[in-house]
């Protein structure tokens, strides 16, 4: 198998031929201080602590002080990063982010290639400035570095890991897989039917390799596995349901939600059923703790339990729909749906929006189409100018998944008001469909 390989670049001096050394070993390279030494395309062999691959090294392309990117650097350059699984982007943390190098990240943000973004020169604690500023580059966190005293080569080795580590052996330990198990939990008030429910998915199920499966992991969860419409099963780990049973147990239920019960389910699920007993509708302590999942960056789903005791169905599905949308106003849509722990009706819905929702609140969306969509929104509706003084906004990223998180870079962005943010993450939303899983868009000005 070939090796994976991975292409340094960046402008002229910022200390490629260092590295290209430092990770291949061997002192084939020349080095100089001028710019514009010719030298060229180099390829190695490279060893980072066990991690193998091969080097290509961009450097040698370049004209004297070129203010933008001479013809031959840039197609030797772009060739790079398309041939490369991954590419590290160096800037010199000493000299500071230059016009060349916000050139070359703006191609990079085009294109969706992976990049590791490295501030070399940055030993001890020179060019931390330069490293602040890198982050405004919208590449991601740069990797602080020394080509030439071998700092950062730990940071580097994670970074490099996912992208060029071929032989994964446990791809469903990847949290981010769709195979990985759903973590799902199902919270509350008391009596709402939480246990009823659990039992009911449990029993149902004959898939179900023992209600003590999974406990050895966290020992309060329950593995088991739901058949999909297309017959595939899907993995499914219920949390905290140990609490939950236990909990049912006890005669006299107290009529109070355990606020820290719920955190406690919250902090291991990727996906939380709120559970409201439909006899009884919508109450303010439900919406805390709609609230609350929201805030934790959890997907939620609402369910009304006892559908099939509910009476004046639709009025009181509306009812709870108006109140929903009006008392979660940061997130619009959260799928509400009916169920009977019962009679078993609505669970195979609720599993099926439990898998998407968790799709949605996993999705990566590309830097190329995100900006797409950016500049439209942008142009379809110029952001305000406070005081008479212009925000130019310049580029988004997605920085997180779990949920999907954001970071906005431009000229006083800042000082953008909570509605023009609002119409961001909307526009999100609907373009890339996330539905009602929360979005996150954090604001970076620089300087
Ligand atoms: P290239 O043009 O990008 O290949 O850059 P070189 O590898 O030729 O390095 C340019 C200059 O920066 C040389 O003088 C290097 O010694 C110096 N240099 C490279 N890496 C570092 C570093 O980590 N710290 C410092 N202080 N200087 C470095
Ligand atoms: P928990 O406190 O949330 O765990 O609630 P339980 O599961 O103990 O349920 C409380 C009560 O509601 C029990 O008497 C259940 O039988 C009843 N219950 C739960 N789900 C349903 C349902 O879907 N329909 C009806 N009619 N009763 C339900």
């Amino acid at each position: 198998m070939p090796l994976p390989t991975v292409a340094i670049i960046g402008r002229p001096n910022v200390g490629k031929s260092t590295l290209f050394n430092r990770l291949v070993g061997k002192r084939l390279a020349l080095v100089d201080d001028q710019p514009g030494v010719t030298r060229d395309r180099r390829e190695g062999d490279a060893n980072l602590l066990g991690l193998e691959f091969r080097v290509i090294d961009t450097a040698g392309y370049e004209d004297e002080d070129a203010a933008t990117l001479p013809g031959r650097m840039r197609a030797q350059t772009e060739a790079a990063v398309r041939e490369a699984d991954v590419s590290l982007f160096l800037i010199d943390a000493r000299a500071g982010v230059t016009p060349l190098d916000e050139e070359i990240a703006r191609w990079l943000r085009s294109t969706d290639r992976p990049v590791v973004l490295m501030a070399n020169k940055a030993e001890g604690r020179a060019g931390e400035t330069g490293v602040l500023e890198a982050m405004a580059l919208g590449l991601g966190d740069p990797i602080p570095f020394s080509a030439e005293h071998g700092e950062g080569v730990a940071d580097l080795f994670e970074a490099l890991l996912p992208h060029v580590d071929r032989d994964d052996e446990e791809p469903e330990e990847d949290p981010e897989s769709p195979d990985a198990p759903l973590k799902l939990a199902i919270v509350g008030r008391p009596n709402a039917g939480k246990s009823t429910l659990v039992n009911r998915i449990l029993g149902e199920d004959r898939m179900i390799t023992g209600p003590e499966a999974g406990i050895t992991r966290d020992s309060i969860s329950i593995d088991y596995e739901w058949t999909d419409f297309e017959d595939k099963p899907r993995k499914v780990r219920l949390v905290d349901t140990a609490g939950l049973r236990k909990k049912a147990r006890v005669e006299e239920k107290l009529e109070k939600l355990s606020v820290a019960d719920t955190l406690r389910s919250i902090d291991f699920a990727e996906v939380v059923v709120l559970l409201l007993d439909a006899t009884r509708g919508l109450e303010v302590q439900d919406l805390k703790i709609a609230d609350r999942v929201l805030q934790e960056g959890r997907a939620l789903i609402i369910a009304l339990n006892k559908w099939d005791v509910a009476e004046n169905a639709s009025s009181l599905f509306n009812g709870v729909k108006g109140a929903l949308d009006e008392g979660l106003a940061q997130v619009k849509g959260v799928p509400l749906l009916t169920v009977s722990a019962v009679t078993g009706k609505g669970i195979d819905t609720l599993m099926r929006v439990a898998f998407e929702t968790r799709e949605a609140w996993s999705r990566r969306v590309s830097t190329g189409q995100l900006n797409r969509w950016f500049e439209r929104a942008i142009e379809a509706n110029p952001p305000p100018a406070p005081g008479g003084k212009r925000i130019k906004p310049r580029y988004v990223t997605q920085n997180k998944t779990r949920p999907p998180s954001f970071v906005l870079f431009g000229t006083r962005v800042d000082l953008l008001p909570m509605s023009y943010q609002r119409y961001l993450i909307n526009g999100l939303r609907r373009e890339f469909d996330f539905g009602a899983v929360p979005v996150r868009l954090v604001l970076r000005a620089p300087k």
